[in-house]
């Protein structure tokens, strides 16, 4: 028999998270969720109303403003694809941006803003048929995923991919800068004290370093398949 599943994606950044979990969801006719959008909506927030800057975070502040930040997913079916809006607004664009990347895993390590998101995903994952990707989706928002999958790949890998993709953008950027968000948000997502990024002992590790995207799509694919028909 064929049954719905839950299919948790984690790892590190800029590993392609995201393009796998977009692509199997397409193929297998599932949500997608990014939860990484979910965080950079709130520090699109807090840089909007001034909240974070280099050195300065009203954590208090922003906590209390939690009431007044709306995350929504909507289905864009030109692309394919969901895309997140803050109260809204759609900010698909807008959050990808170095200034969202550079304070992000900061947001991310407030308790009260972590619990506000869990709360959210879980409640969107409810009806199975998801392929949600983040840092700790296998190990605190879907310990029971059926599916989990680890990916990492080399800093100068993934440094290299983020800046092509932010050139081809039109930013500004160069590659040394990219190289050290990459590494920075490395460190504070697998070291902070709530959640922080960790390999569960389930979880299937996919190094991508020197994967096509058609080799790991092909390759997790089968394993969704595998899972999905033995339900
Ligand atoms: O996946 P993405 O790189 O867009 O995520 C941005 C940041 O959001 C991560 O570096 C991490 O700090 C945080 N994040 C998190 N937990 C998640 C998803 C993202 O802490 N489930």
């Amino acid at each position: 028999m064929k049954n719905d599943i839950i299919i948790a994606i984690d790892g590190h950044s800029s590993t392609g998270k995201s393009t796998l979990a977009k692509e199997l969801a397409k193929i297998l006719n599932y949500i997608y969720i990014d939860t990484g959008a979910m965080y950079r909506a709130v520090t699109y927030y807090a840089l909007q109303k001034h909240l974070i800057s280099t050195n300065h975070l009203d954590k208090k502040q922003l906590i209390n403003d939690l009431d007044k930040i709306q995350i929504d997913f909507k289905f864009n079916s030109d692309k394919g694809f969901t895309e997140v809006y803050l109260n809204g607004q759609n900010i698909e664009k807008e959050i990808r941006q170095m200034q969202v990347s550079n304070f992000v895993s900061q947001i991310a390590t407030i308790p009260e803003v972590r619990k506000k998101l869990v709360a959210q995903q879980r409640k969107i994952g409810q009806q199975k048929g998801i392929v949600m990707d983040g840092r700790d989706i296998g190990s605190v928002v879907f310990p029971e995923a059926e599916l989990k999958i680890f990916m990492t790949a080399l800093p100068e890998i993934r440094a290299k991919r983020r800046y092509l993709e932010l050139l081809d953008k039109g930013e500004d950027i160069n590659y040394n800068d990219v190289l050290s968000n990459v590494l920075k948000r490395d460190k504070i997502d697998s070291q902070r004290s709530i959640s922080p990024l960790i390999m569960t002992d389930d979880a299937i590790k996919i190094d991508n370093s020197h994967l096509s995207r058609k080799e790991q799509l092909k390759a997790v694919l089968k394993l969704a398949e595998k899972k999905i028909n033995r339900n």
